[in-house]
């Protein structure tokens, strides 16, 4: 499918759901696709990307930024706190803030560089083994801790389970982000994005829909 299509059911979505145009920002998840895919969206002028992996946005995006301007590059995987500083110099904004350790190396890094990328705290609303992200019963506890800590909380960001109905997930984060005051939504992906942006997502993180397949497994 073709960015200029997404984009098109971005705008169709945002009307339907009564949304001013413009309201939700389209991450392009170029995590592990070839570099010619990416020069090509980057060739029709959308410049708002996602990578998953620090090492592998350290290698690919320097290389574009000297070529193209105004590149915004979000995080949108898991960060290891030996990776924070390189993530806090890479990337505008990050959606994978999930436990406290995290939380004090950002604010640490922060006060010495003076600065700090938007941030989303990502919950885990299907509250799977195997995913990252603060368990929804200790969300409003978390968010009023990273808020102590002085960090930039945008918003929060969401995975659902892959077998269950996307909908009950976003409206989930929508209502602990509600109740908490916070304005971003960080979720849905190639599959849900219309679903997301029924439901308030102001940022979708969307990947194969845009680029194709991804030709690598993930690792
Ligand atoms: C890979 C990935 C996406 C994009 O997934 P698609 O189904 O290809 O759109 C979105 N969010 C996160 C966190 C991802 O890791």
């Amino acid at each position: 499918m073709s960015l200029q299509e997404i984009n098109a059911r971005i705008a169709n979505a945002e009307t339907a759901a009564g949304r001013p145009a413009g309201s939700v920002k389209l991450i392009a998840v170029s995590k592990v696709q070839p570099n010619e895919r990416v020069r090509d969206v980057l060739d029709q002028g959308h410049r708002c990307f996602g990578e998953n992996r620090v090492q592998e946005a350290a290698g690919k995006w320097p290389g574009f930024n000297a070529q193209y301007s105004d590149i915004d590059l979000h995080l949108i995987g898991p960060l290891q706190t030996n990776k924070a500083r390189q993530a806090m110099e890479l990337f505008s904004t990050i959606h994978s803030v999930d436990r406290p350790k995290l939380a004090k190396t950002l604010a640490r890094l922060a006060q010495e560089v003076g600065t700090c990328p938007d941030l989303f705290i990502q919950v885990n609303t299907g509250e799977e083994e195997q995913k990252a992200g603060i368990l929804p019963d200790d969300a409003d506890t978390f968010i009023a801790e990273c808020r102590a800590l002085d960090l930039p909380i945008h918003g929060l960001m969401c995975i659902p389970p892959v077998d269950e109905e996307p909908s009950l997930h976003f409206a989930l984060l929508a209502k602990i982000a509600g109740r908490n005051g916070l304005q971003g939504l960080s979720m849905g992906m190639s599959g849900d994005f219309e679903k997301a942006i029924a439901l308030g997502a102001t940022h979708v993180r969307v990947g194969s829909a845009i680029f194709g397949e991804r030709v690598k497994p993930e690792g």
